[in-house]
C-alpha cells in the first residue's frame, strides 16, 4: 500500500508536468482564436478533449486557466500559492544577489517537509526517482538473466561538493546554473519544449546518457553521489523527525531490505544515515514487519 500511494504521487507530478503546459498552450490558443486551426490529429484530440473537459466546469475556461501557470525553473503557481525548489530557491538567491521573501515563501513548503521528512522529495516527488527506479529494474533485470552490469561506487559527498562549487559559481557568473544540470527542472523544461515546440533538447540526451550509465556502469550513480538536489535536501533532512526504526526481535537478518534499498544503504544493521529517503522500501519488503516509520526527536534517538 505504501509503495501503491508512493508511486501515485510520483505519477500526478509526471502528469503536472504534462498537464500544466498544455492548458497553458490551449489558453494562448483560445485568446488567439486558433483552437481549431492545430495541426496534427493527435494534438487536435488532445486539445479537444481539454476544451470540453474545461467546458463541461465553467463557461469560461480560460479564467481558470489563467491562474495555473508553471515555469522552465520548475516552479507552479496556482493562484496566489507558489510552490518552488528549495535548489531553485538557492539558484535564484546566488544568481540574482538578492533574496526574495515571496521565493523563500513558495519554497517553505518543501523545505518544512524536508525538516520534518528527510529527504522525501527524492523518495516520493522527483519524477527523475522515478524514471530512474524504473530504469533500476532494467538493471536488476540484467543481473536475472545473467549479465553482470558493473557497479562503480564513487564517493557520496560529490553531490555536496557540487552544490557547494554550484552555489559559488551561480554567484560569480549570475547565472542560474542549477536549472541546467537538475533533472526534475530538465525534464519540466523539455516537456514545455515538447509540448510548445514539438521537439525536445539536450536535456533529453542527458537524462538517457545518466539511464544508460545507471544500467550498464553504476547503480543509481546520480542520485547516490552526484544530485546537488539530493544534497541539499540531505542537509535540511539531517535533523528530521520521522526515521525508520528496526525491531531487533522481529527481524531475522534475511537483508531483504538492504537488497531493497536503491541508495545502498544498510536496514539490517540500522544504517540509515541522513541520505535516507524515507521511500519505505524496505519496510514493504520485510515480511517479518521488522521495518517501521518512527517519530523521535534527532537528540534522543542513538546515532546510525
Ligand atoms: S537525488 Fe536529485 S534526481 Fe535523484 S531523486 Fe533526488 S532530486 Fe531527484
Ligand atoms: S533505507 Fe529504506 S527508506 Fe531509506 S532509502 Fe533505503 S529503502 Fe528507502
Amino acid at each position: 500500500m505504501l509503495q501503491f500511494i508512493r508511486r501515485l504521487i510520483q505519477i500526478f507530478v509526471i502528469a503536472l508536468l504534462i498537464i500544466i503546459p498544455i492548458l497553458s498552450l490551449y489558453e494562448i490558443l483560445i485568446e488567439n482564436f486558433r483552437l481549431p486551426m492545430v495541426q496534427g490529429r493527435g494534438w487536435q484530440q488532445i486539445f479537444d478533449f481539454v476544451d470540453s473537459a474545461m467546458r463541461h466546469f465553467t463557461e469560461d475556461p480560460v479564467k481558470i486557466v489563467k491562474n495555473i501557470k508553471g515555469n522552465i525553473f520548475w516552479t507552479i503557481t496556482i493562484y496566489d500559492f507558489t510552490l518552488s525548489d528549495p535548489l531553485i530557491l538557492v539558484g535564484h538567491i546566488f544568481g540574482s544577489r538578492a533574496f526574495y521573501i515571496s521565493l523563500l515563501v513558495s519554497a517553505l513548503p518543501f523545505i518544512i517537509i524536508t525538516i520534518l521528512f528527510g529527504r522525501v522529495f527524492c523518495g516520493w516527488i522527483c519524477p527523475m526517482d522515478l524514471l530512474l527506479e524504473l530504469n533500476n529494474k532494467i538493471r536488476r533485470l540484467l543481473y536475472k538473466i545473467g549479465l553482470r552490469p558493473y557497479n562503480i561506487i564513487f564517493s557520496r559527498s560529490h553531490k555536496y561538493a557540487l552544490l557547494f562549487v554550484g552555489s559559488i559559481l551561480t554567484f560569480l557568473l549570475g547565472v542560474q546554473l542549477f536549472a541546467f544540470i537538475y533533472p526534475p527542472a530538465i525534464i519540466n523544461r523539455e516537456a514545455v519544449h515538447y509540448i510548445y515546440y514539438g521537439s525536445v533538447g539536450m536535456g533529453v540526451v542527458a537524462i538517457a546518457a545518466i539511464m544508460l550509465i545507471e544500467v550498464s556502469l553504476s547503480e543509481r550513480l546520480w542520485c547516490r553521489y552526484f544530485c546537488p538536489g539530493g544534497g541539499l535536501y540531505s542537509v535540511l533532512g539531517t535533523g528530521r523527525l520521522v526515521t525508520i526504526v528496526r525491531d531487533k526481535n522481529l527481524c531475522d537478518d534475511c537483508a531483504d531490505c538492504n537488497k531493497a534499498c536503491e541508495f545502498a544503504f544498510n536496514p539490517m544493521r540500522d544504517k540509515f544515515g541522513m541520505e535516507c529517503n524515507n521511500c519505505g522500501k524496505c519496510i514493504s519488503v520485510c515480511e517479518k514487519k521488522g521495518l517501521s516509520f518512527k517519530f523521535s526527536l534527532p537528540w534522543r534517538r542513538t546515532k546510525t
